[in-house]
């Protein structure tokens, strides 16, 4: 079974949905427009419940099928916040707040997603209730954390959750996914150093910050080299190096360091947070400093269940001929949350030849848009089979 026709005919109006949330991007949980723009739709598709407020401004609608003798629940999430980037794309639907810029694609996983709940509302050819989850705040806000902390998963009795992002320079309508870890957990610190500052040719009288801090730099390079077992993977990237010196002959009191860490597994996110810690203020000891750490905690790993896996690939593959094993990504994706919560899978629908997501001339490519939406019926079609 290859795209859905209903989405062919469809697909139109979805692109003028996925262009109008274009034009008009929110950021984080600050989504009035983008949520009322969504709770519209899913109201005029009549859906059977549809609910705001969700993890602030997340919403959730619950199509049920034309019976319910399986008793299953499943959901289907987008995301549908923006990025603080200034649009460089010059289309015509480009956006009309300046800096802010639907640079992710969540603008097609939604329109991609209303598309679905307004075909299973229309056909409603299952047997179970499907549960379309609408989420704010993906890009740092933990807008899917927030979701279930609110008892969405309760509250529905959903059983299991998938979601779908799109992957620029792979295939326009092409799908891939993995089993297991996906993404990687987003970790990121701060060590603030602080030595004795000084005259710049008396080098003898200070504590000298700027050697301290490249010597943790270069130390926290043997987390991953020394630290974590080869075969694993991890990252650990110092990005940013601050001091309060602007002059040639000062050397600094204090230095600031910050960076991100990234790892798979929670035993090797436990071992990297332990061994920053310890190089950092072990390191800043030895040359008679002072290293405060502050490591703060993102999104864990986001990890796709085996079984679940399988039938995520089976629908792409009914949708697009096959599914292609996908590489790991060691970004973050807050589906993590959701995924940690209930069984399910996150796949990647490609974009096409287009700019990477985050960079300013990116696009959603609105060709992806009848398989993606196919996807996501024939998920909610092929895990509860009309009676
Ligand atoms: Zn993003
Ligand atoms: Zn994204």
């Amino acid at each position: 079974m290859p795209i859905k026709n209903r989405f062919a005919d469809l697909h139109e109006e979805i692109t003028g949905w996925r262009r109008h949330l274009h034009e008009n991007p929110e950021l984080l949980f600050d989504t009035p427009k983008t949520s009322a723009f969504i709770t519209e739709k899913l109201k005029e598709f009549g859906c059977d419940e549809v609910v705001g407020g969700i993890g602030r401004t997340g919403v959730v609608a619950v199509i049920k099928g034309k019976t319910d003798t399986s008793g299953k629940v499943i959901g289907l999430r987008a995301d549908f916040d923006a990025l603080p980037i200034l649009e460089a794309t010059g289309l015509d639907y480009a956006s009309k707040t300046e800096g802010v810029m639907h640079a992710c694609g969540h603008d097609g996983h939604t329109a991609m997603l209303l598309g679905a709940a307004k075909y299973l509302a229309e056909t409603r050819n299952f047997d179970g209730t499907a549960v379309m989850i609408f989420q704010p705040a993906e890009e740092g806000g933990g807008g899917g954390k927030e979701m279930v902390d609110d008892g969405m998963m309760e509250r529905w009795n959903i059983q299991e959750v998938y979601g779908m992002h799109n992957m620029p320079q792979a295939e326009v309508g092409s799908f891939s996914i993995r089993s297991g870890p996906f993404f990687a957990a987003t970790d990121q610190f701060e060590i603030a150093v602080e030595g004795k500052g000084g005259h710049g040719a008396m080098p003898h009288t200070v504590i000298d910050t700027t050697v301290v801090a490249s010597h943790i730099v270069l130390a926290l390079q043997t987390i991953v080299s020394r630290n974590v077992d080869p075969v694993e993977n991890a990252v650990v990237s110092v990005t940013s190096f601050e001091t309060e010196s602007k002059a040639f002959n000062v050397i600094p009191q204090h230095v600031l360091l910050k960076g991100t860490v990234r790892t798979l597994t929670p035993e090797i996110r436990d071992l990297a947070e332990e061994r920053l810690k310890k190089l950092a203020t072990a390191t800043a000891e030895a040359y008679g400093a002072t290293a405060t750490v502050n490591y703060d905690r993102g999104y864990p790993a986001m990890v796709n269940s085996d079984i679940e896996t399988g039938y995520a690939a089976e629908a792409a593959a009914s949708v697009a001929g096959n599914c292609a094993d996908a590489p790991l990504i060691m970004g973050g994706e807050d589906f993590a949350f959701m995924l940690e919560s209930r069984p399910g899978a996150y796949i990647l629908i490609g974009n096409g030849d287009t700019a990477m997501v985050h960079h300013p001339e990116y696009n959603f490519n609105d060709e992806a848009i009848p398989a993606g939406c196919s996807w996501l019926a024939e998920m909610v079609e092929s895990r509860m089979p009309a009676k």
